[in-house]
């Protein structure tokens, strides 16, 4: 699979027995369609995956759009409810998944459950510079 963003290859990031596909260039995460329920059941808020998916928003098409990375149909963007601003995610029109880029997944999951949550510091410590926006570089500049 490649970025829908940048077009490399998709690397395989495990959290608990969900393989997600992450992006080595871009830290941006695909969710296959189940992928995403999966990791919020994993993190014990299975009620928060209902909560979000009921109010999940598509938006109209605009401007370049992001690819499927199964499919290549051009991603659909949907607001998910976020404060303060919106949280604009890619969305396969054809069910394959959801992109988050980078950041987005703590973004989200941080007005779900919170700032401080065993949930959020669970999916930090696994999916690391993927989930967070404040990653370190690996090495120095
Ligand atoms: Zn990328
Ligand atoms: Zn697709």
């Amino acid at each position: 699979m490649l970025c829908p963003v940048c077009r490399k290859p998709l690397i395989i990031v495990e959290y608990e027995n969900v393989e997600l596909d992450a992006c080595p260039d871009c830290c941006g995460i695909w969710f296959d369609a189940q992928e995403l329920q999966q990791l919020f059941e994993i993190a014990g808020i299975p009620r928060q995956y209902h909560d979000l998916e009921a109010h999940l928003d598509r938006l109209p098409r605009a401007g370049p759009r992001r690819i499927c990375s199964r499919c290549r149909s051009k991603l659909i963007p949907v607001r998910a409810p976020s404060h303060p601003g919106n949280l604009i995610l890619d969305e396969c029109p054809n069910g394959h998944g959801l992109w988050f880029d980078k950041g987005e997944l703590e973004t989200l999951l941080k007005n779900l459950l919170g700032e401080q949550s065993e949930p959020l510091d669970n999916v930090r410590a696994y999916l690391g510079k993927f989930a967070s926006p404040a990653s370190q570089e690996e090495g120095k500049g």
